[in-house]
C-alpha cells in the first residue's frame, strides 16, 4: 500500500523552525519523514502567497511538504565556485 503525496496546492505551509533542515511531517503511522528541504524557487504564484511576505518557500524532497522560512536559513551547500543558488 502506498501513500501519495497530495496535490501541493492543497497543502497547509508549514512555518520552518530555527536552524531546521530536514522534514519533520509525519506519515501516517506517526513517523518523521526526514527528508531534505530545499528552497522552492519555482514554487507557483498561488503557493508563494500563502507565505508571510519576505519568506522563502522550502520544500521537502522526499514528501513535498512545503514549508516557509526566513531566507537563508538553511546553511548552503558548500560549492568552490560558480554557487547556483537557483538549484540547477
Ligand atoms: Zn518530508
Amino acid at each position: 500500500m502506498e501513500t501519495r503525496p497530495q496535490p501541493t496546492a492543497e497543502r497547509p505551509l508549514k512555518a520552518l523552525r530555527p536552524n531546521q533542515t530536514n522534514c519533520d511531517e509525519k506519515d501516517e503511522k506517526g513517523r518523521p519523514c526526514w527528508g531534505p528541504l530545499k528552497v522552492w524557487h519555482t514554487a507557483p504564484v498561488e503557493i508563494r502567497q500563502k507565505a508571510p511576505e519576505g519568506m522563502v518557500l522550502y520544500r521537502c524532497q522526499a514528501c513535498l511538504t512545503i514549508y516557509y522560512g526566513p531566507p537563508r536559513e538553511l546553511p548552503l551547500r558548500r560549492v568552490p565556485r560558480r554557487v547556483s543558488i537557483l538549484g540547477w
